[in-house]
């Protein structure tokens, strides 16, 4: 990689002088987790936004900091109720993490969260930048953070050409994050600079033109933006099919299963997943119920950060007994009508809502 990218500590402040002074203006200081500054809800708010938009982030934040308002109520609470507020956020390992992490910060830490990168960047699901971003944001310490906007932000300013993944390219951002974080408003620069990626220097269309640090910025001054970073060379998504299965009891309750801990939608509540052709075979088989299939609901696409996954869901009514046989396997018959607190996935919670407009109709 050249070594034309790197900034003199002159450059570096004028970068962090400019990007200060469009915040002092344009920053989104309006946020509910600065309202407050708690280390607690800049924690939170810093896993939701992980690859979610703030747009999205702020009504679940909100929900989840009235529900669970401390460290200590997040760690009493049941893993169920925190995948409920999570429901449709995506992303689910960033909840059972983050509850994991809340019981490790009540039973190691007083349920005060560190004030040390290590003690935090060792909880689960925080990494290097999310602690930089913890401690800068909530204490103004001068730590550098490398999220997803600011190093796009740095690969542009400095025209890295390489792909980001590369360990050498991660490198020298880290560098270049720590050269440009000014010594002093640390908190305000923090947030600027995410602001800057998030809300101006965006992956597609990056408005240069209003950008504070356009003078500079060596991708602007290329007249190619958006060439970088260089995008990763992607293969295309491979798709996946699946049969969910709404099975009503006679009383109009649907069958849920609760998915294994770990993995995809790990430990929310989901439809029984059928893989063969003969549903009613598959039924027999695997859930020791006997059903009525009826027409197959219109197919769609759920997608993934690295799969499509094509769903067929197929009612059906139940035709015997309601005792399911689904060893390992948490199992309840769940009234639409009366939702409780459980987490869904998101096309899940779709097909439930259309499951009680349905019966609503009726
Ligand atoms: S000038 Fe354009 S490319 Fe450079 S940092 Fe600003 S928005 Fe991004």
């Amino acid at each position: 990689m050249p070594k034309s990218s790197s900034a003199s500590p002159r450059a570096d402040r004028v970068f962090a002088r400019a990007l200060l002074a469009w915040y002092a203006r344009h920053g989104r200081k309006d946020l509910p987790w600065k309202r407050t500054g708690d280390p607690y809800h800049v924690w939170v708010s810093e896993i939701m936004l992980q690859q979610t938009q703030v747009a999205t982030v702020v009504p679940y934040f909100e929900r989840f900091i009235a529900r669970f308002p401390t460290v200590t109520a997040l760690a009493r609470a049941d893993l169920n109720a925190v995948l409920h507020l999570w429901s449709g956020l995506g992303y689910y390992a960033r909840a059972r993490n983050l509850h994991h992490a809340a019981r490790l910060v009540a039973r190691d830490h007083g349920a005060r969260l560190p004030r040390n990168l290590e003690r935090l960047h060792a909880l689960p699901g925080i990494g290097r930048s999310t602690a930089g971003a913890i401690l800068a944001l909530a204490h103004g310490e001068r730590h550098p953070i490398l999220d997803g906007n600011v190093k796009r932000v740095l690969a542009r300013y400095h025209a890295i050409a390489e792909p980001l993944a590369g360990k050498a390219t991660e490198q020298r951002l880290w560098e270049l994050a720590d050269a440009h974080t000014p010594k002093t408003r640390v908190a305000e620069y923090t947030q600027a600079i995410m602001d800057l990626g998030a809300t101006l220097c965006r992956r597609r269309q990056p408005e240069c033109a209003r950008c504070p640090v356009r003078a500079d910025c060596a991708a602007h001054r290329l007249g190619t933006p958006e060439r970088f970073p260089a995008a990763r060379a992607r293969r295309p998504a491979p798709v996946k099919t699946v049969r969910m299965l709404l099975i009503r009891d006679p009383r109009g309750r649907v069958l849920l299963v609760r998915r294994p801990p770990a993995g995809v939608w790990g430990g929310l509540w989901g439809l029984p997943e059928c893989s063969a052709r003969d549903v009613r075979a598959w039924c027999r088989r695997h859930l020791g119920l006997a059903i009525e299939p009826e027409r197959a609901w219109p197919k769609f696409r759920h997608t993934f950060s690295h799969f499509h996954l094509d769903i067929t869901p197929i009612p059906a009514r139940l035709v015997g007994s309601s005792e399911v046989s689904m060893e390992g396997t948490e199992t309840v018959w769940y009234n639409v009508r009366r939702p409780d607190a459980r987490g869904f996935a998101a096309p899940v919670q779709r097909l439930l809502a259309k499951l009680r407009a349905s019966r609503e109709d009726t």
